[in-house]
């Protein structure tokens, strides 16, 4: 999961992304409205987390703008107006959730879990497509009842593909997914985490679809 991490406090911002990254998450991290909304133009992310308070564009305005382009995608204010005409206002302008600093990492991540699977139309916490069964709050995963527990960038890869059964996605879609702006990219870094994962849980858990990407049986 790629996330826009908008936050102009830099202790705030620093911890937070390195708590994400733990998480196995890719972040990439702005300072400035403007900024964000410039990347969330150019880039394909799964979730924001938008703080309110931001110089050159206030988090309000950001949001708005981005709905007013047709951006749906899923927003989590973060912020320390914990008023109520704030945060109602937030939602009115199509946040999806509300987080009220200072937060527990642990929640704001069961939070951005649940805002992803509504955004996906997936109810059940646990992600399986009938073979391979993922828990992303643990980050383990079974196939045929045996248990395997994966490595960050094996569970950001596996996330993606169960997320939606069926669906191809490309090395690039898998790198734009796994990895931040700041991260280097070894060429064979994909091929290398499908290798690993099908070592784990046998060969024929993700079908390589010739000169297209890879994908998990629906
Ligand atoms: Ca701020």
């Amino acid at each position: 999961m790629r996330i826009l991490l908008v936050e102009d406090d830099p202790l705030i911002g620093s911890a937070v992304r390195q708590a994400l990254q733990d998480a196995a998450f890719a972040v990439d991290w702005v300072q400035d409205g403007a900024t964000a909304l410039s990347s969330s133009r150019t880039e394909n992310y799964t979730l924001i987390l938008l703080d309110l308070g931001l110089p050159r564009k206030d988090g309000l305005q950001v949001l708005r703008e981005l709905r007013q382009m047709k951006n749906a995608v899923p927003t989590i204010i973060i912020t320390a107006r914990d008023a109520v005409e704030d945060r109602i206002r937030g939602l009115d302008y199509g946040a999806d959730d509300y987080l009220v600093k200072p937060f527990s990492v642990g929640e704001l991540v069961a939070r951005m879990r649940a805002v992803v699977r509504r955004n996906n139309g997936v109810a059940d916490p646990l992600l399986s497509n009938g073979d391979v069964s993922l828990n992303p709050a643990t980050r383990e995963v079974t196939r045929n009842d045996q248990l395997h527990v994966l490595s960050a960038r094996e569970y950001a890869l596996l996330y993606a593909l169960l997320l939606r059964p069926g669906a191809i996605l490309s090395r690039d879609d898998l790198e734009e997914r796994i990895y931040g702006w700041n991260e280097e990219v070894a060429s064979n870094a994909i091929e290398f985490i499908i290798h690993s994962l099908r070592k784990k849980l046998g060969k024929d858990a993700i079908k390589n679809v010739r000169g297209l990407g890879w994908m998990v049986n629906k």
